[in-house]
Formats: structure tokens, C-alpha cells, sequence
């Protein structure tokens, strides 16, 4: 299965074919829609006009589920979409959370024990002794400096055969992830952290962005 949210994140389009249908679970040959993986949320995505209702990731496969009477049989040919403004703010606050996370790693090596990538806000949870607020001024005076930059973000296969991604910048190791990236920081944009302490020693960095409706791309 050719995903092509890796090859090209901006492609909102796409005409394939039905691999295999069982009942509501179809594979397509390839496929622009991201199922829920690493954090990042699912695209909002349609199949013939049909809303993809779920998604599950088997290995290397992605099984979508329509809607009853979606009519679709093996072989046949089918167009899917993807809702552009959410899948672009989906990449940018990814990319946006896992900066934050390489700055506060690197910088205070504090443990990640989860994170999260929606439409609106993304957050990032660790173990951390202080008021991880403390922190901000130093975290948003490096990413910014990266963003202002507009660093092409490198991405590629770290195993083509099992589907390991990474990406890389200018001044970092290379980033396993599995997630869609935009071409550069500049796209990714400026963001605000704020801070909520979950108790325990844990806490909570939200990350939203200062222009949460930014559009940018084309279907090409
Ligand atoms: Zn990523």
C-alpha cells in the first residue's frame, strides 16, 4: 500500500483502487488519508464522497471503514479526499510539538510519558520536578530562532521495508516518526505554550498556533 501522506502532504486528491472489501473493512491500493499514529490525529477523509468512518493500522496496511452501503467491490476504482485546513494545522502543530519536545529533551532531558496532535492544540506530557513554565522563555526563544530560519525539514525512510520514517533539520539528529511534515519550519509558524500541572510531578506543555488558521498548499 503507497502512502502517498508521505511522498506528498499536500496532495488532497486522489483516484485509486479498492484492493480488497470485506464488508465495511476496505484496503486501497494507495492512500492520502493518515490514520491515528504517534500522536497525530486522523485526517478528515472521504471516498467517493463517503465519509471514512475509521481506520486501523495493521503493519504496513491501513484498513478503512465506510458506511454501510458503500457499494464498493474489489478492483473498483474510487476517489478519496482529504479536508485540507485540518490535515495542514494537523502537520504544523505536529511539527510544532516535537521541536518543543527536542528543545526540552535535549536541553533538560526531561522523560515525554505522552503526547497528543489535534486540530487545535497539541500537548506534550512529562515527568518534571519544576514548574515546567519556567522553561518557556528558553524554549520559545530557540524555536523561533529555528522558525525564522525556515529550515527545510529533511524526510525520509529509515527502513523502506517496515515503514520507519524519520526527519531531520539543520542542528538535529535525525527524528523517528511515522507523522505528515510540512516542507519547512517557516510553514510550521510561530505557536504559545501554556502550562498545566497534571499532579504527581507531571506536567503538561500545550502548544497552540498564534495563527491557528494559516492555510497554506495546494492540491497538486
Ligand atoms: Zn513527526
Amino acid at each position: 500500500m503507497r502512502k502517498v501522506f508521505w511522498e506528498n502532504p499536500y496532495q488532497t486528491h486522489l483516484d485509486t483502487k479498492a484492493a480488497e472489501v470485506v464488508g465495511n473493512r476496505i484496503l486501497f491500493e494507495e492512500t492520502i488519508a493518515f490514520s491515528f499514529s504517534g500522536g497525530q490525529e486522523s485526517d478528515r477523509a472521504w471516498v467517493n464522497g463517503l465519509p471514512i468512518v475509521d481506520s486501523v493500522i495493521d503493519g504496513n496496511l491501513i484498513y478503512y471503514t465506510l458506511e454501510e452501503d458503500h457499494g464498493l467491490t474489489a478492483g473498483d476504482t474510487v476517489t478519496m479526499e482529504i479536508e485540507w485546513p485540518r490535515r495542514s494545522r494537523l502537520m504544523r502543530l505536529h511539527f510544532a510539538a516535537e521541536l518543543v519536545l527536542e528543545l526540552v529533551t535535549q536541553k533538560w532531558g526531561l522523560e515525554k510519558i505522552g503526547a497528543h496532535i489535534a486540530e487545535t492544540k497539541a500537548r506534550i506530557d512529562f515527568i518534571s520536578p519544576q514548574n515546567i513554565s519556567s522553561l518557556f522563555e528558553s524554549i520559545l526563544a530557540d524555536y523561533n530562532a529555528i522558525i525564522e530560519k525556515d529550515l527545510l525539514i529533511h524526510k525520509d525512510f529509515s527502513d523502506a521495508q517496515t515503514g520507519r520514517r524519520f526527519w531531520q533539520i539543520e542542528g538535529f539528529a535525525q527524528v523517528p516518526c511515522g507523522g505528515t511534515h510540512v516542507k519547512s519550519t517557516g510553514e510550521v509558524g510561530l505557536v504559545t505554550l501554556k502550562r498545566v500541572n497534571l499532579g504527581g510531578g507531571k506536567e503538561r506543555i500545550e502548544i497552540k498556533l498564534v495563527d491557528g488558521d494559516k492555510q497554506k498548499g495546494t492540491d497538486n
